[in-house]
């Protein structure tokens, strides 16, 4: 399965005062679309950490989906840094320029001349158009084919681009066209942890369909993962999961119900 990593970018993020549901909306469609992200990291708008941390999860993981920082405003290093991270130049792109132009434009307006750091990308990326706002993201693959995908912050713009044309491409590349995940919660009330553990700990160990414990007061949830080449190819591996935990437990289990998930 291959790797993935998010890093999302932003000094408001680090204060605490904007809710990170960049990371929550991009680990729960990579997870889905087969890719096994193993760590979202989060910097503020600091070159240096940006540029580290980018570094350091392009070493560990196939694949890097940024967050943030991609607008015009001084304060947005995001691209500098990634080029940097990836070791190639900046470059004004003409595509890039036009398409920017013409999304201010379609909003009666004619671009600022600071508009122009927006066109700018690192050597040999693929632009990513932005149908929501103005700053157009980008794909670049690194020599030894790690692929870093840079999005911009607003969630509305960043989730179009990604399901558009993000998710797109690291499905092509990695020939993920069909594999979906679908998952399930059971509850069981009143029992420890380790007893539910004892009955079902080989399960535990498996890949697909997976199951994973994890508690809160007065019950335990159980978490049902399962990979499929069709989503009813996954339901068919968690209705046999569900069975067989159903089976094993002597106490009363439930499915949660949608209204009380966190
Ligand atoms: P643009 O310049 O196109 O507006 P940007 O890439 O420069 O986008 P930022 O300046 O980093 O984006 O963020 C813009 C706004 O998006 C922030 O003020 C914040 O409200 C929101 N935002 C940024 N990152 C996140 C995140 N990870 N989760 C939720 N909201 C975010």
């Amino acid at each position: 399965m291959p790797t993935a990593e998010i890093l999302n970018i932003g000094t408001e993020l680090v204060l605490g005062e904007t809710v990170n549901t960049n990371a929550t909306f991009l680990a729960r469609h990579l997870s889905r679309a087969g890719f096994q992200v193993r760590r979202i990291t989060v910097v503020g708008d600091i070159p240096q950490e940006i540029q580290a941390a980018a570094r350091e999860a392009l070493a560990r993981s196939q694949v890097l989906v940024v967050t943030g920082g991609l607008g015009p405003t001084v304060d947005d290093p995001t691209r500098a840094a990634l080029a940097q991270a990836v070791g190639r130049p900046l470059e004004f792109r003409d595509d890039a320029w036009e398409e920017i132009v013409a999304r201010v434009r379609a909003r009666g307006r004619e671009p600022t001349e600071n508009a122009r750091r927006m066109a700018y990308l690192p050597r040999g990326a693929q632009a990513l158009p932005n149908s929501v706002g103005v700053a157009p993201g980008f794909v670049v693959e690194t020599e030894d084919r790690r692929v870093l995908v840079a999005l911009p912050g607003v969630p509305g713009e960043m989730e179009a681009m990604f399901l558009g044309h993000g998710l797109p491409y690291l499905r092509r590349r990695f020939g993920l066209q069909t594999e979906t995940l679908r998952t399930r919660v059971l509850v069981v009330e009143g029992v420890p942890e380790a007893w539910i553990d004892e009955k079902l700990g080989d399960l535990e160990k498996r890949e697909n369909p997976f199951l994973g414990l994890s508690c809160s007061p007065g019950r335990v949830h159980l978490r049902l993962r399962a990979r499929g080449q069709t989503p009813q190819e996954a339901e068919t591996l968690l209705d046999q999961l569900e069975a067989e935990i159903r089976q094993r437990l002597p106490w009363p289990v439930r499915r949660e119900d949608e209204t009380e998930k966190v």
